[in-house]
């Protein structure tokens, strides 16, 4: 396995409590020691269950994401999460600006900026979600509002690694997904502005998040710049994520 190769992630949103995780873990692990995977496997459970898992992870290949941190690096932050803390407790990534966080919780691009620089200041890998509502689409504004998302979230970004996310909000939890076709056109426009704005543009993997499933799981995978999914309501059974980390 390659950094080129895929990567299948499976954000758990606030779903699933420790023991549920352990059991999803040792399902998963059984899966992955009888066959051999060519896609890179990452989770992003709640931030509960994190240490707990990165222990029972460990040797598997299986990376771990937290959903979310603070961009303060500690202090007086009642209820919130920094970077270090993440670290500590395994977390290799961290999912930036998922369109809960912007639409739910009003988080705009200047804390998302702030978050981008905290997780790759502490060496973890930003995943960061951009994804235009089912308006902007009808409006023909797409591709330009997931742009104008990347270069307001990357201003500061100039090293280190980082893997996109795009994410239509209105294929999100919905059963709606983007066509191969759509898909793959955005992931084309995200990868130009990628190499425009950096020389290592081509190395930075772009996933689809939206409704996918076993049976879209496929199709979507075998678009030329989609690098791999990020999957929320089809990530909570081991026996459905599987099936799409071997599709
Ligand atoms: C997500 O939350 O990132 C997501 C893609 O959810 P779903 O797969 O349920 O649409």
């Amino acid at each position: 396995m390659t950094r080129s190769s895929q990567i299948i992630a499976g954000n758990w949103k606030m779903n699933l409590t420790l023991s549920q995780g352990r059991e999803f873990v040792a399902t998963l692990k059984s899966y992955l020691e009888k066959g051999s995977v060519s896609r890179r496997v990452l989770l992003a459970p709640n931030f509960t269950l994190l240490a707990e898992l990165a222990g029972l992870c460990a040797g598997s290949g299986i990376m771990l994401a937290a959903q979310n941190c603070a961009p303060q690096e500690s202090g007086a932050f009642t209820g919130e999460t920094s970077v270090a803390m993440l670290k500590d407790a395994g977390a290799s990534h961290v999912l930036v600006g998922h369109s809960e966080r912007r639409q739910i919780f009003g988080e705009d691009d200047s804390l998302l900026c702030a978050k981008l620089g905290a997780v790759a200041r502490a060496g973890l890998v930003p995943i960061l979600c951009v994804g235009e509502t089912l308006e902007q689409r009808r409006e023909g504004r797409a591709l330009e509002i997931v742009i104008s998302q990347l270069q307001a979230d990357l201003v500061e970004f100039t090293e280190g690694e980082l893997i996109v996310a795009y994410e239509p909000v209105w294929a999100i939890g919905t059963g709606q997904t983007a066509t191969p076709a759509d898909a793959s056109d955005m992931h084309a426009g995200i990868r130009e502005f990628l190499l425009e704005r950096f020389a290592f543009g081509r190395e930075i993997p772009i996933l689809y998040g939206g409704s996918a499933k076993p049976d879209n799981a496929a199709e979507l995978l075998a678009q030329p710049e989609i690098n791999g999914l990020l999957v929320g309501g089809a990530s909570l059974r081991p026996e459905t994520f599987w099936q799409i980390i071997t599709a």
